[in-house]
């Protein structure tokens, strides 16, 4: 049993509810107490109590908490990636590297603390001495997504702790376990009392209550863009801080001069791994016409060689879909994609074979032939499903990458730097990548999209501490 974390204590009373491993849906992974508006009261009550010391702690003193909660997670290292594997059904490489970062992320946060950067700049004015200090804003909200379960909860713990903040943690329901694993290192980190809350449960039950809750300076939410407008209107009533994170319809654009055996490599990355289950994973590959016949038959070629199955076990390339609803969603898009656009070039079905019948797996599919205007090249469908379209051309290229109202990721794979160039000052998207695959970054750097992807500060690197500091501006005559 695995109980929520309210002002120091774990609360181990009340309803459960079970995650379940959705390559083996008969192992419950989990039962986790299934948390009420009272519980999400009481946290931020915590937190707003533990608010005043804990931000008049020293940076470092609240960075050496984070450094000896990441040894925590770094002894915990097998475990934890094996327990996300578990509930999350990504396979345990992909896991491991996911704990990896969240454990880099908190060093890198902990780091912070020694730094926190201020302001200090000359005054137009005789002995005035001017400078901004930077401040925390108070109790945090945060709600994460099952799809990193690891990652995201670390790359918004981390910033909003060494800023200061005191924080109420809403875990995904599908994939809880990661984030309670963080929460019980930061625990055994000794993170003092109320700092951290964790309340797992319904989202549709808690969020009224979280955006609610007395005390509350700000969201930070990573999820669905249906939820996340939810939220933006809910928490501007009360002129909340507000930072989302949301959905994608990432393209790929393939060039006739592309490194062709790299671009379909990396178009076949970033659409499947982790099952097509990453905000950046690529959903559309828009491949000039020149090329368009070969690199089909090619990225169908290699998607027939991945091996679908339980990530636990060595060889596997691609898991199940997270649950049964995210696989009945992948399912009905690939029907859509039937009826629009015909039979996919390979995939298309659910994999009931043998063990696989256990759990909720679908085939890595390929639709090409796909127009603009079919629903799979416009809608986010997030699961192993890509679309291929063809592009006359560089610009015509860039036209299709840009003209959906996403901006999350977008990639280009060319040999030409003036075309390379071009993309990365014309794409429409937050996070770019060229000649590598649309999903794969790094913690050191801004990370965001734009358009109706995300709404507010970027996370991560420097970036970060905007969403979750203020600052406090200071002129002194001497
Ligand atoms: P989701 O359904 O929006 O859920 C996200 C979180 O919001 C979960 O913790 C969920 O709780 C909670 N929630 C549900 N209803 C709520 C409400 N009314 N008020 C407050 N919270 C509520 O998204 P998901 O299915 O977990 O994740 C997939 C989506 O996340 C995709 O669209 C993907 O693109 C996006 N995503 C974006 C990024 C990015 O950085 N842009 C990264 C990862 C994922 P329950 O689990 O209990 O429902």
């Amino acid at each position: 049993m695995f109980g929520n974390y309210i002002n120091g204590e774990w609360i181990s009373t009340g309803a459960t509810f079970e995650n379940r491993n959705p390559a083996n849906i008969g192992e419950v992974v989990g039962a986790f107490v299934k948390g009420t508006a009272a519980d999400i009261d009481a946290a931020a009550a915590a937190a707003s109590a533990a608010f005043p010391a804990w931000s008049a702690t020293s940076g470092p003193a609240r960075g050496n908490i984070l450094y000896k909660a990441a040894d925590i997670l770094d002894k915990n290292f097998e475990s934890v990636a094996a327990d996300m594997t578990r509930e999350e059904g990504k396979t345990l490489p992909e896991a491991k590297g996911e704990v990896r970062r969240a454990i880099n992320i908190f060093r890198y946060f902990a780091g912070e603390g020694s730094r926190l950067p201020g302001m200090l700049v000359p005054s137009e004015r005789d002995r005035v001495h001017m400078f901004a200090l930077r401040k925390p804003i108070g109790v945090v909200g945060l709600i994460t997504p099952w799809n990193f379960p690891s990652a995201i909860p670390a790359w918004k713990l981390a910033p909003a702790l060494i800023c200061g903040n005191t924080v109420v943690l809403k875990p995904a329901s599908a994939a809880p376990l990661s984030a309670w694993r963080i929460v019980e290192a930061l625990h055994q980190a000794g993170i003092p009392k109320g700092v951290v809350n964790f309340v797992a449960g319904s989202g549709g039950e808690l969020g009224g209550a979280l955006v609610n809750a007395a005390g509350l300076k700000a969201v930070s939410f990573t999820g669905s863009c249906e939820i996340g407008s939810w939220l933006h209107a809910h928490a501007s009533r009360r002129h909340l801080r507000i930072q989302l994170e949301m959905g994608g319809k990432n393209p790929t654009i393939v060039l006739a001069d592309a490194d062709f055996n790299s671009a379909v490599e990396n178009v076949v990355n970033a659409a499947f791994f982790s099952t097509g289950q990453k905000c950046t994973a690529t959903s559309r590959a828009i491949v000039e016409d020149a090329i368009y016949d070969k690199f089909v038959a090619a990225v169908v070629e290699r998607t027939r060689k991945l091996k679908v199955g339980d990530g636990m076990q060595p060889g596997i390339d691609i898991g199940p879909c997270v649950d049964q609803s995210q696989m009945e969603t992948v399912l009905r898009y690939i029907e859509i994609g039937r009826k629009e656009c015909g039979e996919p070039a390979c995939g298309g079905r659910r994999l009931t074979e043998g063990a696989l019948a256990n759990g909720y797996f679908v085939e890595p599919t390929v639709f090409a032939g796909v127009a603009e205007a079919h629903t799979i090249a416009r809608e986010e469908i997030f699961g192993p499903v890509l679309a291929i379209l063809r592009a006359s051309g560089f610009e015509d290229a860039m036209r299709i990458a840009n003209a959906i109202p996403f901006g999350l990721s977008s990639s280009i794979q060319t040999t030409n730097l003036s075309r390379a160039f071009e993309f990365i000052y014309r794409a429409e998207a937050g996070l770019l990548t060229v000649n590598l695959p649309s999903a794969g970054v790094e913690y050191q750097l801004p990370f965001g999209g734009t358009k109706d992807s995300s709404f507010g500060p970027k996370e991560q690197g420097p970036a970060a501490l905007e969403f979750y500091s203020d600052y406090k501006t200071v002129y002194l005559k001497y």
